[in-house]
């Protein structure tokens, strides 16, 4: 079965032979340096002033980031279930919380952003995602930042890059706090979480908040190569096999090329045999396909071709199929599935099949190789 859910997304084979190995004891020298080397990858691939690994999933970094930046009223952006989740979390912490909703295909606006925070001296944190998963959208988060800063340099931006960071070059020069999950880009089983942080952040973290997710525990850990509590020996072994992977391959800046190319080349294949991309700003990280038939074509690829995409969650659901793009895909994987959803579109009536979508696919996606090498 081909796995192209937008998380969890296939570990590669090399990932998965070093995390078969006898378990180590997370407190031995041993295990340290393997610490000490997936972290300074991690300072490259994040960019942020400190870097932090939490077991967990990704949630749990959302939380952990709420609990330690916030301390008044969190400013949640409601775009789709991620968002949402921001509000539930600063609520369940007896938070004051703001909430800018949208549809699932609207990414919020600056203006929006702006307004609300002249409105609310209480807003000491805003919470958004750079890539909404529930519909496949990209935020301005990077506009955002520098737009809140200005207003007020305190305000601390918690973006959740759960489905960014891997994916694409992300400007951090005013984001406080950018998450990560194990189970999206970076390739590995779920259940290990990583916080980007700024100094400013680090600040406002002070003695920290909580106990689990305590930042100021965590940084101090781990700026001895340890963690607080047991790491997730198994899972940072693999990131270390990841990262390492990836450096292989010619580096971050070759994957979010790759990735973005197989973006494009998947929406012009898609398009070409008459679908719809859903989201207004789509995302690079996954192709999100609004169709009448979603239910029909996700099932189809399932059982005939071996591919497994998602669908969507509460009202968009049967109403949208999402296809993954993060990680190292082969593109012979890609070019499968457009053509296999071009044969389920002529076996529902809706097309000729003419080999159009692969034909599409690998036009877009070799002219730009042929044309530029790094973005
Ligand atoms: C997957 C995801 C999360 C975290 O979900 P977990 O199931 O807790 O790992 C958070 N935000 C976004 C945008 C996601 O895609």
């Amino acid at each position: 079965m081909l796995l192209f859910t937008p998380g969890p997304t296939p570990v590669p084979q090399n990932v998965r032979n070093a995390m078969s190995d006898e378990t180590m004891h997370h407190r031995t020298p041993e295990f340290e340096a393997i610490f000490k080397k997936a972290r300074k990858h991690l300072f490259k691939l994040f960019n942020t002033d400190e870097v932090i690994m939490i077991a967990s999933s990704g949630t749990g970094a959302m939380e952990a980031a709420v609990v330690n930046l916030c301390k008044n009223t969190l400013l949640n952006i409601n775009s789709g279930k991620f968002g949402e989740r921001f509000g539930k979390i600063a609520k369940a912490h007896g938070l004051k919380n703001v909430e800018i909703k949208n549809e699932w295909d609207t990414p919020v606006s600056v203006e929006d952003i702006v307004a609300a925070v002249k409105a609310n001296n209480d807003i000491d944190a805003i919470a958004v995602q750079i890539s909404e998963s529930a519909g496949g959208l990209r935020h301005p988060v990077e506009e955002i930042a520098e737009a809140v800063k200005k207003i007020n340099p305190n305000i601390m931006i918690i973006a959740d890059g759960i489905t960014a960071v891997g994916v694409e070059r992300i400007d951090v020069t005013n984001i406080d706090a950018i998450l990560a999950g194990s189970q999206k880009a970076l390739m590995l089983p779920p259940g290990l979480a990583i916080i980007g942080l700024s100094n400013t952040a680090i600040e406002k973290i002070g003695e920290g908040e909580g106990y689990y997710f305590n930042l100021a525990t965590e940084i101090k850990k781990q700026r001895q190569n340890t963690t607080a509590y047991t790491a997730a020996t198994t899972l940072i072994i693999g990131l270390l096999e990841v990262l390492e992977t990836i450096e292989k391959q010619g580096g971050f800046g070759v994957l979010y090329c790759n990735t973005a190319r197989r973006a494009k080349a998947t929406r012009a294949a898609l398009e070409a045999i008459g679908l719809y991309s859903y989201p207004k700003v789509p995302a690079l990280s996954m192709t999100t396909i609004d169709d009448k038939d979603a239910s029909k074509i996700r099932s189809a690829l399932k059982e005939e071709y071996g591919v497994n995409v998602a669908g969507g969650q509460d009202h968009l659901k049967g109403k949208i199929f999402r296809i993954n793009q993060m990680g190292l895909i082969e593109t012979y994987e890609s070019v499968w599935v457009v053509n296999a959803i071009e044969l389920i579109l002529h076996r529902l009536g809706r097309l000729e099949y003419a080999g159009i979508a692969s034909k599409v696919y690998n036009e877009v996606y070799f002219k730009t190789a042929l044309t530029k090498k790094e973005i």
